[in-house]
């Protein structure tokens, strides 16, 4: 099977080292296999997107010596299509409008049967009471109800299995993503979220493997269940340590010293960037 591998970032500021790195590893990983590198720009938050964030996106991974394919996929041009796949889940009783806010849910699960540390699960409201607050024109959040996921994959759900790409070629377990709990699959401001707009456009750009920072390593679980219940084969997941700064903390956007457009304005060349990657 050919192997096809992506870079996918937020044009929400500018790359910094961490970027790079996740970007090379998974441009050379398709360079030795001779398959595909895709870049792929996550932009379903449109307050926090900027152009010219995606323009210095093309701009530093171009100097960097990376090549992908061209016409790249935005996110911001597919939302008819995350909306298609939560109406499949709907119709599948696989997700629930959920109207709480935020300070709903803090109490919930502060309440004392809870711990803490507990991921809220919930379920859909009546069809009556859901109508009254549809017609009060109260915002709703699409949940995932895990209890159906459990449900609709039966007794199978808690040994289903995806593959981590590890010296030991590890199997991990989809009943891992119950630690999300219910979690937001489409969100009240834009319709869709992180996690589902990943998954469809994982596999419709046919994904092979996905590699990226260690930070994102409890997602994979929640991302693998999803392509399952979307009915679609979950790629193989791998992750890297994440480069830290000097107090040991991981790399932000923040961190305005170590973009790559800083290091190459104080004269570092592509190499010297790379010699700087573990
Ligand atoms: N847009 C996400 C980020 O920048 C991508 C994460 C992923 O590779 O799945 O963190």
């Amino acid at each position: 099977m050919e192997t096809v591998t992506r870079f996918a970032p937020s044009p929400t500021g500018y790359l910094h080292l961490g970027h790079a790195y996740s970007a090379l590893i998974n441009f050379q990983r398709a360079h030795s296999a001779q398959g595909r590198f895709l870049l792929r720009i996550e932009d379903i938050d449109q307050g926090r997107c900027k152009p010219e964030y995606e323009a210095a996106i093309n701009e530093d991974l171009t100097w960097l010596g990376l090549a992908w394919e061209k016409p790249v996929l935005r996110q911001s041009d597919r939302m008819a299509i995350y909306e298609a796949n939560l109406t499949y889940l709907h119709e599948r009783g696989l997700v629930y409008r959920c109207f709480k806010t935020r300070k709903d849910i803090e109490q919930a699960m502060s309440a004392p049967h809870e711990t803490t540390t507990a991921a809220f699960r919930s379920g859909p409201l009546t069809a009556l009471e859901e109508r009254d607050n549809l017609v009060d024109g109260r915002p709703y959040a699409w949940r995932l109800s895990l209890t159906e996921a459990e449900a609709t994959l039966g007794a199978t759900f808690s040994t289903l299995v995806y593959l981590e790409d590890t010296a030991e070629g590890l199997v991990k377990q989809l009943a891992e993503a119950q630690r999300f709990g219910d979690v937001v699959l489409g969100r009240k401001d834009n319709g869709t979220s992180y996690h589902l707009s990943s998954v469809v456009d994982d596999a419709a750009q046919g994904i092979t493997h996905i590699i990226r920072g260690r930070d994102l390593c409890e997602a994979a679980g929640l991302q693998a269940l999803l392509h399952q219940l979307l009915g679609l084969k979950p790629p193989v997941y791998k992750h890297h340590n994440l480069i830290l700064d000097e107090t040991g903390k991981r790399l932000s956007k923040r961190d305005k010293a170590v973009t790559l457009r800083a290091m190459r304005q104080r004269g570092l060349t592509p190499d010297d960037v790379k010699g700087l990657m573990p």
